[in-house]
């Protein structure tokens, strides 16, 4: 599926021809359309938006506010004003962790977190909670790597004040049940974040259907450029917390004696924005709306099925995560070939995958292993590509 927009894959390594790149999960591969988008703003319209009253400034902010747009429309937020641009979802999540906090939470109070966290999911909290003395409180999971929504419900109490949860595991592939973990959330009066940053690019996201507070996702992993990312949030909380960074863009007013806040979503993008980066992410949201998230969706879904049919057939393969519904990211580890081995050499023969503990090391603690190798599928990967993966496998099995 539309190999030839991808120009890095017809990249030679090593001597081999096509380059199979299963390491979507950490970035994601470059429309032409995206990166000549941005080319052609630096060309040809290039100034600082918001501020300048000449023509290119119009033309860079007309494009910027178009691009929020975009991001609005794609994931069915009410609101341009909802959404908010960031450096990515790390960065999203800290801005809550920090803002939230500040406005909502006291010594003693708690978030849930879950046990298949992201670090960034993690460490955020754990530095408001320095600041803040409140405490993190974790969501366990089975051994299938599937939440315990029972556990999860069992965690409120009246010092809980956020969920903050992830809707994919860049791990397991466990799709959690986003819309019900915010329900469960807004039954004890709390609101929920989830981190979108592994189903964005993978199924359409409607925040309005989660009815989550908070959701964050990253440009580079649904093929946009690197330093860009979203924050959506309600009005309703963004209006009542403190802003995050102080700078240009984000005030009204200011004299030394105190200065008056922008209006959302300004209030929390202090200095100059990334401009050139939002027309490339709206770009490749339009790339993949014009191919179609149903389309996306069930193209990697079946490349996932058959990765895991074929990668089961492998002797002595374990598989991570969800049997059933698993999204398009495969953790294995096949046999006792240590994970780093079987990266390294699997990227001998042309094949792109990931090793070691994914930023998640809670979870490789649960799960009692130092990493896996990972593979995960992007909508240009092709079964050609899953069967060069596992008969590479196969043969550094043979090598062991
Ligand atoms: N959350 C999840 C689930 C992720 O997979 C990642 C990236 N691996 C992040 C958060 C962080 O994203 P970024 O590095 O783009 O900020």
């Amino acid at each position: 599926m539309m190999r030839e927009d991808f120009p890095i894959l017809q990249k030679v390594i090593y001597g081999k021809y096509p380059l199979v790149y299963l390491d979507n999960a950490a970035t994601t591969q470059k429309p032409r359309c995206v990166v000549d988008a941005m080319t052609e703003e630096y060309f040809n319209v290039n100034a600082n938006v918001h501020r300048g009253v000449h023509f290119l400034s119009q033309q860079a902010t007309d494009l910027h506010e178009a691009s929020r747009e975009t991001v609005r429309k794609f994931i069915n937020a009410g609101k341009t004003s909802e959404i908010i641009f960031t450096r990515g979802t790390t960065e999203s999540i800290n801005l809550v962790a920090t803002c939230f906090s500040d406005a909502f939470m006291k010594e003693g109070d708690e978030v849930i977190v879950s046990e298949m966290e992201h670090h960034s999911n993690i460490v955020s909290w754990q530095i408001a909670a320095q600041r803040k003395g409140i405490v993190l409180r974790v969501i366990p999971i089975s051994d299938d790597g599937v939440l315990d929504i029972d556990a999860y419900k069992a965690l409120f109490n009246e010092r809980t004040k956020i969920v903050s949860c992830t809707h994919v595991s860049n791990v397991l592939g466990t799709v959690n049940p986003a819309g019900e973990i915010v329900r469960i959330a807004h039954e004890h009066g709390v609101p929920a974040l989830i981190d979108g940053a592994q189903s964005t690019p993978h199924f359409a996201v409607d925040v309005q259907d989660l009815d989550c507070d908070f959701f964050a996702f990253s440009g580079h992993k649904i093929y946009g450029p690197t330093g860009v990312g979203v924050l959506y949030g309600k009005e309703e909380w963004l209006e009542k917390m403190p802003p995050y960074m102080g700078g240009g863009d984000m005030i009204k007013t200011v004299s030394f004696e105190g200065t008056t806040f922008n209006d959302l979503p300004y209030k929390f993008e202090a200095g100059t924005p990334d401009y050139i980066a939002t027309t490339g992410l709206a770009k490749a949201l339009d790339y993949v709306s014009s191919i179609g998230m149903d389309n996306i969706y069930r193209h990697e879904q079946e490349l996932t099925e058959y990765a895991m049919s074929q990668l089961l057939k492998i002797d002595e393969t374990v598989i991570f995560g969800p049997k059933d519904k698993h999204d398009a990211v495969i953790s294995f580890q096949v046999g006792n070939i240590h994970h780093l081995d079987m990266g390294t050499l699997l990227d001998r023969l042309g094949i792109a995958v990931r090793t070691g503990h994914h930023c998640a090391e809670p979870l490789m603690r649960r799960l009692g292993i130092e990493g896996t190798c990972r593979a995960s599928f992007a909508l240009y990967n092709t079964k050609d590509d899953v069967d060069a993966l596992v008969n590479g496998i196969r043969r550094i099995r043979q090598m062991f």
